[in-house]
């Protein structure tokens, strides 16, 4: 409705009518895909954004497991703009990602000891029983300079568990990490509790987060790249852990925080945006909501670095000392520097020439690690899943059908501190990741390198 869409068997091309000198945003949905008219309306409108002041949208793409969002961008939206920023474009989950390790334990003996290390991971994951201590002087370091900047003034793992001998493995491995983990930030963004001086312990750091963020144990079960996969340090067989999180209430608090800015900083002779996304052309604005959203990212990849340190002790605890190296970590909530402009994605993984991609499906399919190919036309941006195909509601109510079988539940190890997030985050409840992984190979965005099979999901 008020939308003009044309559709080639692959992209759709999408353009609200009432606007028809807005650029025509862009699809990649193959035909077995569902799709929801309210994600297109989001997308379209996304594209014919504008403010009085200057500044324009280039390009508008979205991937596969696009659907509709909350706020009123569509998830899976990758946006180029010139002369302004989009805070709402990333949304309050700054630097949500993806971040994946291998582990030399066979998959019998991990299994054997299944209970022992659920056990484990449920007093860290869910009841707390670590306990994050670290200088303030780490956590400014962290904030200002990211991940380098944090490794440079800790002396010790704030998890407490690890010898320091384990710092010098997270170096090395920062280079594994999107852009080094490393982006220019702002400390006075700190929450004020943890602004004083001495050991500041913060409650947020090494939580997964409610809805679909989880950590994940699972088994490489297929390699089809030997090359990429041999040097990226990935072999069939091996065991694997994905941590999905972002930056908790750091992010939001950002986040919100702008999106107030945003509106507030709207002239008051324009009329307010019907999709109620608002851009933000101010340099001296753009440059300060830059940095803010850098500080939350920053913290995210320290959060997700230390959920995955929680999995590796665990798994030192019970096999030894394993190394579990980083494959990758990517951020899919994030606005960088692009052509002269800025490329904000919400919900999309980059996909750049030969850097490894994450795209995960769901606690009872494969999740995919791929290679990018910087295809153009795709914004250098690949899916971040497999995409919600239902609404949580639609999983948990309205005589939704609950049999394990319907949803996708039958041999699925799910450890969930609530109880319904079984049946919301259930494998039903997301789309077809061969399907949406094909598309992407077909359209020169990615490679596959190796398929991983869950074995058991931790989701708050
Ligand atoms: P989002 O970042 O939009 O919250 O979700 C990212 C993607 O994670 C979803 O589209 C879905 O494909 C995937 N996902 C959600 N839950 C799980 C899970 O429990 N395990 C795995 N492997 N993937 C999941
Ligand atoms: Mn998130
Ligand atoms: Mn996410």
């Amino acid at each position: 409705e008020g939308l003009d869409v044309t559709y080639d068997g692959r992209v759709y091309t999408v353009r609200l009518l009432a606007d028809p000198h807005a650029p025509a945003a862009e699809v990649l949905l193959p035909p077995d895909l569902p799709v929801e008219g309210k994600a297109f309306q989001q997308l379209a409108a996304l594209a014919a954004l504008h403010h009085p002041d200057g500044g324009r949208v280039k390009q508008v793409r979205a991937t596969p497991d696009f659907h509709p969002g909350d706020s009123g961008v569509a998830i899976g939206s990758v946006v180029h703009t010139e002369g302004m920023v989009v805070p709402g474009a990333v949304g309050t989950d700054i630097n949500c990602g993806m971040r994946l390790h291998v582990a030399d334990i066979p998959v019998d003996a991990f299994l054997a000891r299944r209970d022992a290390f659920v056990e484990r991971m449920k007093g860290h994951c869910f009841f707390g029983t670590r306990d994050v201590a670290q200088g303030s002087r780490a956590l400014e370091a962290l904030l200002r300079d990211g991940l380098p900047g944090w490794l440079l003034e800790t002396q010790e793992n704030p998890l407490g568990m690890s010898a320091r001998a384990d710092l010098g493995q997270l170096d090395r491995e920062s280079a594994r990490v999107y852009l080094g983990g490393a982006l220019e930030g702002d400390p006075s963004w700190a929450p004020t509790g943890l602004r004083r001086e001495g050991v500041v312990r913060d409650p947020g750091l090494a939580t997964i987060g409610g809805g679909n963020h989880f950590v994940e144990v699972q088994r490489v079960e297929a390699v089809v790249d030997r090359a990429r996969a041999r040097a990226w340090g990935v072999r069939e067989g091996q065991l694997a852990f994905m941590v999905h999180s972002g930056s908790r209430d750091m992010g939001k608090h950002v986040g919100r925080t702008w999106q107030e800015r945003v509106r507030a900083a709207w002239p008051a002779s324009a009329p307010f945006p019907e999709s109620g996304i608002f851009p933000l052309v101010d340099p001296e604005k753009v440059r300060e909501y830059l940095k803010a959203e850098a500080t939350a990212a920053n913290y995210a990849f320290l959060n997700r670095l230390l959920l995955a340190e929680l999995v590796r002790h665990t798994l030192r605890e019970l096999f030894g000392d394993v190394e579990a190296p980083l494959v990758y970590d990517v951020p899919h909530n994030i606005t960088l520097p692009w052509e002269g402009g800025w490329l904000a994605r919400k919900g999309a993984c980059p996909a750049e020439d030969e850097q490894p991609v994450i795209i995960p499906g769901s606690m009872g399919a494969e999740s995919y690690l791929m290679r990018g190919l910087g295809n153009a036309r795709a914004l250098a941006s690949a899916s971040h899943g497999a995409g919600r195909a239902r609404s949580r509601f639609s999983m948990s109510r309205g005589g939704a059908e609950h049999r394990e079988e319907a949803l996708g539940l039958t041999g699925v190890d799910c450890i969930a501190l609530r109880a319904e997030r079984r049946i919301e985050e259930a494998p039903a409840a997301y789309k077809p990741i061969g399907s949406v992984v094909g598309s992407q190979v077909e359209a020169d965005i990615v490679r596959e390198v190796a398929r991983l099979r869950p074995l058991m999901t931790f989701k708050a």
